[in-house]
């Protein structure tokens, strides 16, 4: 909901923000001048195959306590210090954002303050602007669970280009199990296959699948399986070539938004944005075009709670807040489909 007669602007407000899409679930607290008190996640990792949502949605509910003590901890501030509490109203897994939005209402209702939905798409890019200091630029969002590139035109952040399929991450993930890797807390599968590909020297032919301006990651990651299986080639080449396929495919799209929209900054975000071959790639392109190149910080590239609360703040201080009866999670809430009146 939103109330363009409000806005409310002071430097001591904090909003504690509650962030759980997917497989991670993370508590942050920012002030309204964008100080970041607090940034506590604790993540699922599944003992074995991807992401199962009643699972990971378990975990959350077992973690949720120590993570919100925690990050009240770091903030030190007591629960009575807050003036907002901020949610991942989606997109996301069902049962994942249920757990967070309850913690949240529940917080919300026993404080007696308002609650806000936030669109987690729209967090990361906005934590991205807050942490490197960018003010509009084409955005790369590459995670488990998103694969988009975005840029704000005509009141909202539109999508340029995105996946047909899967997202960037979960391509990488998916081959990295079937290549009997496994996911440990300081080395996700995505990191594991570029250290992996930064050993590979021969390039073997994959599909490249850009589709106007969106791309398809699928065939590409059943055909580098195939190639795995079939042993003529190199773990390490294998990587090398997924990467430089997929990321080649991201590359593309960005830099066709870049022309199109002829922006002067591009932002690179999600955990994907760890990867120093495809930070390389999108520099390379961005410089071409005379734009400005910015890559998050791990911590807030990764889903976290303080791009939500960040998020929340922006989205307060300009009259949104969402009542409880409207606060229901949106599992395919596009960024398109996200009022941003913090945006002129
Ligand atoms: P997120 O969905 O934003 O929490 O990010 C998690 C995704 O980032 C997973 O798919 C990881 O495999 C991926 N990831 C993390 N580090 C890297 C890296 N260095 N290179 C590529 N992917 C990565
Ligand atoms: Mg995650």
């Amino acid at each position: 909901m939103v109330n363009t007669q409000k806005t409310l602007l002071t430097d001591n407000m904090y909003c504690l923000g509650i962030e759980s899409t997917a497989d991670d679930f993370g508590v942050g607290i920012t002030k309204s001048n964008g100080e970041i008190l607090a940034n506590t996640v604790e993540s699922y990792i599944p003992i074995e195959g991807g992401i199962h949502p009643r699972e990971a949605a378990r975990h959350h509910a077992e973690v949720a306590n120590k993570t919100l003590f925690q990050a009240l901890t770091d903030a030190k501030i007591k629960p009575k210090d807050l003036t907002v509490i901020a949610f991942s109203m989606g997109p996301g897994l069902g049962p994942c954002l249920r757990t967070g939005a309850t913690v949240a209402r529940t917080l919300a209702a026993y404080l007696q303050i308002p609650l806000i939905g936030v669109n987690h798409s729209i967090a990361h890019i906005e934590i991205g602007k807050l942490k490197t200091g960018v003010t509009d630029p084409v955005t790369l969002y590459a995670s488990g669970g998103n694969t988009m590139v975005t840029a704000f035109e005509f009141k909202r952040y539109r999508v340029f280009g995105e996946t047909l399929d899967i997202a960037l991450g979960n391509c990488l993930d998916v081959f990295g199990r079937q290549a009997g890797l496994k996911s440990q807390k300081n080395l996700p599968l995505g990191a594991a296959i570029e250290q992996l590909a930064r050993k590979g020297e021969t390039l073997i032919t994959l599909p490249y699948v850009v589709k106007g301006m969106d791309l398809s990651l699928s065939g590409l990651l059943t055909a580098a399986i195939t190639q795995l299986q079939k042993g003529n080639h190199t773990l390490e080449d294998t990587c090398y070539s997924l990467q430089e396929h997929a990321f080649a495919m991201v590359t593309e799209v960005t830099e066709r938004a870049l022309a199109h929209t002829e922006k002067k900054e591009v932002l690179l975000t999600g955990g994907v944005a760890a990867n120093k071959r495809l930070q390389e790639m999108l520099r390379a392109v961005t410089e071409e075009h005379d734009a400005k190149f910015n890559v998050v910080p791990q911590k807030f590239a990764t889903d976290n709670g303080a791009m939500i609360a960040w998020t929340g703040i922006l989205a307060y201080t300009h009259g949104i807040v969402t009542p409880v009866d409207e606060s229901y999670v949106k599992l395919r809430w596009r960024v398109d489909r996200a009022d941003v009146p913090w945006i002129n």
